[in-house]
């Protein structure tokens, strides 16, 4: 792989305390082109512009998927990343049913880890901080026919973070009219367009005074799918529940990691569709205890209070929370702080 560096780094003129979330990039980034039939040039060069030709099919036709994923800096200077074969695996499911030609391996993981490497200076130790890395594909071809790119290319970025969406009250709105996805559709890939057409959506939800949009099922609105772009769990009384993956369903490496914790530290787990309506009832039996939702840039959010037809309900904080208790149990391993009995970690 050839690696051109950047000789005009900006990292020394960065104020790693003031970042917002995902305007701040690394002083390098990975590139690789599909043209001919293969994915062919692999390199790492200056973080910089790219210049495409306005009929630049992805931008018509929105063939473009991407991924979310973190490396972690533990006590020695040691640089981690969590599970990023399932990062892998997800990218070529998402490119498969975007008619996008699927990564070699070699390629992704290389490419990743030479990058998180080389910037590995922008990852700093702490809990919350990290680096954020976003791999990404888009079709590159220079037409507007409406059919698959003969070209694309596969990039990948990294942003600094700290946590974020600290906020103590975090309420949700459930969505009675709009879906993120629908059966037969590509909810389960992490396709740009997914977001893109959240934001309408969500944008309501905000103008009303709640933080996040609960999206229901697009038949009937009456299943709980996801909250915005995290995986949803509900603990009853002393028993987590989260929806079964699906082609709507984002396949979520948080929410498998959540389960599979809860399960190890004996939590009762169902995973099943859940209803709006037990939600609702929960709630006014009082067995409901927790919402939180699931994801790679904040790991476990604990959910305040949801609306629903014009009624606010509210979710008193638990001792002994589990999202808490699951959230740490994550942490630890991502930042090497615990024993890695799972095999999640990767050092980079
Ligand atoms: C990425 C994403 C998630 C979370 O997946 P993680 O692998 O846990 O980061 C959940 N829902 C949607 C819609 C997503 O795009």
């Amino acid at each position: 792989m050839e690696i051109i560096k950047n000789d005009n780094p900006k990292f020394n003129k960065v104020d790693f305390e003031n970042l917002s979330f995902g305007e701040t990039f690394t002083d390098h980034m990975f590139i690789c082109d599909f043209l001919d039939g293969n994915w062919v040039d692999p390199k790492i060069i200056p973080y910089q512009n790219i210049s495409i030709d306005p009929s630049t099919s992805a931008l018509h036709y929105g063939q473009a998927i991407f991924e979310g994923m973190k490396a972690y800096k533990d006590h020695n200077n040691k640089v981690w990343l969590f599970r990023p074969e399932d990062n892998f695996e997800r990218l070529n499911k998402s490119c498969k049913r975007m008619k996008i030609p699927e990564i070699p391996k070699d390629i992704f993981m290389n490419g990743l880890k030479k990058l998180v490497s080389i910037d590995s200076d922008w990852v700093k130790p702490g809990n919350g901080n990290s680096l954020y890395i976003r791999p990404f594909v888009f079709a590159s071809q220079a037409t507007v026919q409406a059919s698959p790119s003969s070209e694309y290319k596969f990039i990948i970025i990294c942003s600094p973070a700290k946590s974020y969406y600290n906020e103590s009250k975090f309420n949700v709105l459930i969505s009675e009219k709009y879906s993120r996805a629908s059966s037969g559709g590509v909810g389960f890939a992490k396709a740009a367009g997914n977001y893109g057409s959240s934001f309408y959506p969500t944008s309501i939800a905000q103008n009303k005074g709640y933080h996040q949009i609960i999206w229901t099922d697009s038949n009937e609105h009456k299943f709980i799918e996801e909250a915005g772009t995290m995986n949803i769990f509900f603990r009853i009384e002393n028993k987590l529940i989260t929806a079964p993956t699906n082609d709507r369903i984002l396949d979520g490496i948080t929410r498998k990691s959540v389960i599979q914790i809860a399960k190890d530290i004996g939590i009762d787990v169902e995973v099943r569709p859940f209803t709006v309506d037990e939600l609702v009832a929960a709630v006014k039996n009082k067995s409901l205890k927790e919402i939180f939702g699931a994801g790679t840039a904040v790991v476990i959010l604990s959910i305040s209070g949801f609306g629903y037809k014009n009624i606010d309900y509210d979710i008193k904080p638990v001792k002994e929370s589990y999202a808490e208790k699951i959230k740490k149990i994550i942490t630890d391993i991502q930042y090497n702080r615990s024993d890695d009995k799972f095999g999640w970690r990767s050092e980079v």
